[in-house]
């Protein structure tokens, strides 16, 4: 495995000689390496520790959900979206899979000098496009304007505030062993996409990507579900592989998937083929992870498949007793292999 040959990266040198890599920013273990020594230790608290996708925090009666993402996609424009579709949609997806409703978003905006007017009102368009979709206002922004070269074009962040009702409680602390994990469709279809774009080569079969709003599907997974929902993730950077991955290392528990039960599009699977990458691995901007008691799978599955973003929802695996904190699927020719979280950079700045 490709990734798994960089693992060596995560030795430790000397504090002082030790750099940032691209590889840090992936999403996989090395994502989580640089979080755990360096990030949490610097502002630790209970909230942060969870390292869910939003902070879920009490004032007064109300539950809030806070989110913050930073987006540097390469290419701007790509098949399926642009930077600005993927910086409110992946804001309102991290509050919607916490089991909130997104109400307000803040854009800040990191431009490079000489960059066209036409392409920085094309992305603010997309954005307010998808804002407008998704039924939130874009209510706090910033603009910097950095020399030409000291940034590629333009990098946007956007935090995003959602209500989270009092009865929803979600967390990797309720999966139990025998809960079923269901995918909302199709993997690997966004970091495919921008891959292409990125390299200009073609692939037989157009691959989009997937990024897309989250919230009507994950309304109606805790809706049709209640108290069976476990837990829910948008698997982004780092794949399905790295979202079992957390699950399983937080709860405590094994998961056990069956690979040839997660969809993925014959030309997604190609390229993954073709440049050796695993599609469990490659980044998604419009699906969800959630883990559910086997009593609620039935509800939750017909109500997805009835969502045009869960046509293709499939029951991809079980948690297990067996091997806690460790990812295993069973290959299409029978054979166990350990997923691993991802460990060098696939493909960098894909989201
Ligand atoms: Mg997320």
């Amino acid at each position: 495995m490709k990734d798994r040959a960089d693992s060596s990266r995560q030795l430790p040198g000397p504090p002082e000689e030790r750099r940032i890599q691209l590889s840090h920013g992936s999403g996989g273990g090395m994502s989580h390496a640089l979080i755990s020594e360096l990030i949490l230790p610097a502002f630790d608290n209970p909230e942060l520790r969870r390292l869910a996708d939003a902070a879920c925090l009490n004032l007064g009666d109300t539950r809030l959900a806070f989110t913050t993402d930073a987006y540097v996609v390469d290419p701007l424009f790509f098949p399926g979206g642009d930077i600005g579709t993927l910086a409110v949609n992946g804001t309102i997806n991290d509050l919607a899979v916490s089991g909130a409703t997104p109400l307000w978003l803040s854009a800040s905006l990191i431009i490079e000098e000489g960059l066209p007017f036409s392409i920085l009102s094309a992305v603010l368009a997309s954005m307010q496009k998808a804002a407008q979709y998704a039924g939130v206002q874009i209510v706090a922004g910033d603009t910097k304007v950095v020399p030409r070269g000291k940034a590629d074009k333009v990098f946007v962040i956007t935090s995003g505030i959602g209500r989270i009702e009092r009865s929803i409680q979600l967390g990797p602390e309720r999966m139990t062993v025998g809960d079923k994990i269901i995918v909302s469709g199709t993997v690997g279809d966004h970091g495919i996409a921008v891959l292409v774009a990125r390299e200009a080569f073609s692939l037989s079969g157009a691959v989009e990507s997937d990024t897309a709003p989250l919230h009507e599907l994950a309304a109606g997974i805790l809706r049709d579900g209640g108290t069976g929902i476990r837990i829910m993730r948008d698997p982004t950077r780092g794949g399905l592989a790295s979202t079992l991955n957390e699950f399983a290392l937080s709860a405590h528990k094994g998961i056990r998937i069956e690979e040839t039960a997660v969809p993925v599009r014959p030309a997604v699977r190609a390229a993954c083929d073709l440049l050796g990458f695993d599609p469990l691995n490659v980044a998604n901007e419009g699906k969800l992870v959630v883990v559910v008691a086997p009593e609620a799978v039935e509800s939750i599955l017909d109500g997805m498949r009835r969502h045009p973003l869960g046509a293709e929802a499939a029951i991809i695996g079980e948690v297990t007793p067996d091997r806690p904190g460790t990812v295993t699927a069973r290959t299409a020719l029978g054979a166990w292999r350990l997923v691993d979280l991802p460990m060098g950079e696939l493909l960098p700045r894909i989201c």
